[in-house]
């Protein structure tokens, strides 16, 4: 197997806030791995740190390089894409010019043209709206908005920060395929779920954050039947 993404001891502090700490975490290439924890544990602290947009203590590796003082639009082209929290589609932009800024960095015209159809293919509900401005969409549709932008940038990893947050249960599903399939078609994925169930059934394996450290890593499989894990994040279900 090869490590694309290590974190070796990463800290990350806002103003005098240690948000995360000392975490070290691995996804090795083809992977699903997810991060799960309660609000405010530092997920999204995690996600932000490896995307460049929060400075770290200790290493952020990809594919070998140490990118802890890159920026984050050269991580973009070195090939990690994050799909933000709260989705973040540009609102008065519509579908299609949301879709194209995700290729923003890039010039490969042929390529990005099947990159859009391959879009297009997963998420068929975009083909029907690309004209359609991406703030009157619903949320389930503005989310799989944002998860397409960020494959137009062809990423190696795809970060996704809480993709079925208010979501209605059979598009939680639906988005779960998708993430599975995104997989398949090669691109690495790291995920970070309120919805731990889901996630850790999709996952091959998922680390615990609690507090703005790691207390428990496993396959997904170990972590759904992990008592502590049970009671903590799968409710009685
Ligand atoms: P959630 O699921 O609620 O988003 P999370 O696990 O993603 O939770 P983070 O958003 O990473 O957690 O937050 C980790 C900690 O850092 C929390 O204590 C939070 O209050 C704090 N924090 C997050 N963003 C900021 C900020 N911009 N300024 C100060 N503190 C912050």
């Amino acid at each position: 197997m090869t490590t694309m993404l290590e974190l070796e001891k990463v800290s990350v502090h806002y103003g005098r806030i240690e948000a995360v700490r000392d975490i070290n975490l691995k996804v090795e290439e083809g992977e699903i791995v997810s991060l799960i924890g309660s609000n405010g544990a530092g997920k999204t602290t995690t996600m932000r740190a490896i995307s460049g947009l929060r400075a770290v203590h200790g290493r952020v590796l990809f594919n070998g390089d140490d990118i802890s003082r890159m920026k984050a639009h050269d991580r973009v082209t070195a090939g990690i894409s994050q799909s933000p929290e709260g989705r973040g589609v540009f609102p008065g932009m519509t579908v299609r010019e949301n879709l194209n800024i995700g290729a923003y960095a890039r010039r490969d015209r042929v390529a990005i043209t099947e990159d859009f159809e391959r879009v297009l293919d997963l998420f068929p509900r975009l083909q029907e709206r690309l004209k359609q401005a991406a703030g009157t969409m619903s949320g389930g549709e503005q989310q799989m908005l944002a998860m397409g932008r960020s494959l137009m940038s062809r990423p190696k990893l795809l970060l996704l920060d809480e993709p079925s947050m208010g979501l209605a249960p059979m598009l939680i599903q639906q988005i779960f395929s998708i993430i599975t399939e995104i997989r398949q078609q090669g691109t690495t994925v790291l995920l970070v779920e309120q919805n731990a169930k889901q996630a850790l059934k999709r996952s091959d394996r998922a680390y615990v954050l609690e507090t703005g450290s790691i207390t428990k890593t496993g396959t997904g499989a170990e972590l759904l039947a992990d008592d502590s894990i049970k009671d903590a994040y799968l409710g009685v279900a």
